[in-house]
């Protein structure tokens, strides 16, 4: 019985590090190419499975060697892809990774597949959705197959919206998100804010949301829980981040658990800050998300 349904995107990540990432106009050499799976929805529906959920990835997966590397790495981890259709003629989603010195990155995607992910592909898959605990959700699949699925889903519905959306969300889509998950950048974009985003400023945007509850992740400050217009800091181990890829992904997926094994919002979030944070300690997208077993030795306690 599937407790998880993520319904997103699923990308080749071409990751190659480098000293410093280049400026606008600037060349730089770094180390050798890896080619990693990656994407935000694969990345979710594989951190919540290695946690130890039963999860259905709703997707599109590129009709080349890209989507047949996705596609084996999520059975790898035995997320259940019935759901992920192989799309004729197109290629697989790809992200172009620059990974600096200091674990920060710098990243273009090319949508490929994921850009075909459709209502009509949500509608093929709303017995899966219509029943799971949680739908997990993110905008690097067209609008109008997220606000699907979030009006077919009756359970939890969690929208972390990134990347962040160049247009302001339709206030329908927000108001079927129970619980909006965004970072300081994405939080300010949907919200029309100018400016720096600190905790103060946080708790006040996303009380004008209408989701029922927002949840800002503040990288190594941790996050905000924001609940009936009342904020609740849980901060963040103090790690030193070898790669932050997928850490706002891992901190999604480890939400998803949470909530699923019933722990309340202020738990759940405590849950995934340690897991987002183990995240930072590794390299890479899906190669860095851990087993319940490991985030306790990853981030040293
Ligand atoms: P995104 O990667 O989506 O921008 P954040 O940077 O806010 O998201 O990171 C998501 C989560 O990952 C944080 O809430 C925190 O738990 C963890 N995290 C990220 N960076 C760090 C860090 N430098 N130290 C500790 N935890 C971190």
């Amino acid at each position: 019985m599937t407790e998880i349904a993520v319904v997103g995107s699923a990308n080749l990540d071409l990751v190659v590090e480098v000293d410093t990432i280049p400026l606008v106009g600037e060349t730089v050499l770094g180390e050798d190419l890896r080619r990693i799976p990656g994407g935000k929805g694969a990345n979710q529906a594989v951190a919540a499975a290695r946690l130890g959920r039963d999860v259905a990835m709703i997707g599109r997966l590129g009709d080349d060697e890209g989507g047949a590397m996705l596609r084996s790495a999520l059975e790898g981890d035995a997320v259940d892809t019935r759901h992920l259709l192989t799309t004729a003629d197109v290629p697989n989603g790809v992200a172009l990774i620059s990974v600096g010195a200091d674990g920060d990155n710098a990243i273009v995607v090319s949508p490929g597949a994921n850009g075909r992910v459709a209502p009509a592909d949500i509608e093929a898959a709303s017995a899966i959705i219509d029943t799971a605990a949680v739908t997990l959700l993110q905008l690097e699949v067209p609008l109008d197959a997220v606000a699907a699925a979030a009006a077919i889903a009756s359970g939890t519905v969690i929208l972390n919206p990134a990347p962040a959306p160049s247009e302001p969300l339709p206030m329908s889509l927000l108001a079927d998100v129970d619980v909006l998950v965004p970072n300081q950048t994405e939080l300010a974009t949907i919200a029309g804010h100018n400016g720096p985003v600190d905790r103060v400023i946080a708790a006040e945007l996303a009380t004008r949301l209408p989701s029922s509850s927002v949840i800002v992740t503040l990288g190594a400050e941790g996050a905000l829980v924001v609940l009936d217009g009342e904020a609740t800091h849980v901060p963040a181990p103090v790690v030193r981040p070898v790669d932050t890829t997928a850490a706002g992904d891992s901190f999604c997926g480890a939400l998803a658990d949470g909530l699923v094994r019933g722990l309340d919002l202020v738990e759940a979030t405590r849950w995934a800050v340690r897991v987002g944070a183990a995240t930072t300690q590794r390299p890479g997208a899906q190669p860095s998300l851990p087993t319940p077993d490991e985030v306790g030795l990853l981030i040293g306690d």
